[in-house]
């Protein structure tokens, strides 16, 4: 599952950090997620528990920000929000969309002790 292996880096993330900044326990996560990066929030959740059992992140709470799909649509030029990868602008429904937000997946902020 996608959603696994992503949950695994995260971990080994939040392990870099508390041994670069001397923490020993991750009490909120704050995760931003674009809606085009194909994570599924409950999918998530569910692999977050399973892999930060036993870890410093075992009791953490998972706060996902979802973040909207930013497009420039090259025919209407102008900026657009999209739902998802692979569809048309909703103004003109041409697929000449360049996107510059939304398909990100990263560690907005950490509460930590
Ligand atoms: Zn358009």
């Amino acid at each position: 599952m996608h959603e696994m292996s992503l949950c695994e880096s995260i971990l080994e993330v939040l392990q870099q950090q508390a041994r670069q900044q001397n923490y020993t326990v991750v009490k909120t996560v704050w995760l931003e997620i674009g809606k085009l990066s194909s994570v599924e929030p409950d999918a998530l959740r569910f692999c977050f528990a399973a892999v930060m059992q036993d870890s410093l992140a075992a009791a953490a709470k998972l706060e996902i920000i979802e973040v909207e799909g930013q497009a420039w649509c090259l025919y209407c030029a102008r900026h657009v929000t999209i739902e998802q990868r692979y569809t048309g602008c909703p103004v003109c429904g041409s697929y000449q969309l360049q996107i510059n937000d939304g398909e990100q997946m990263r560690i907005k902020e950490l509460e930590v002790a």
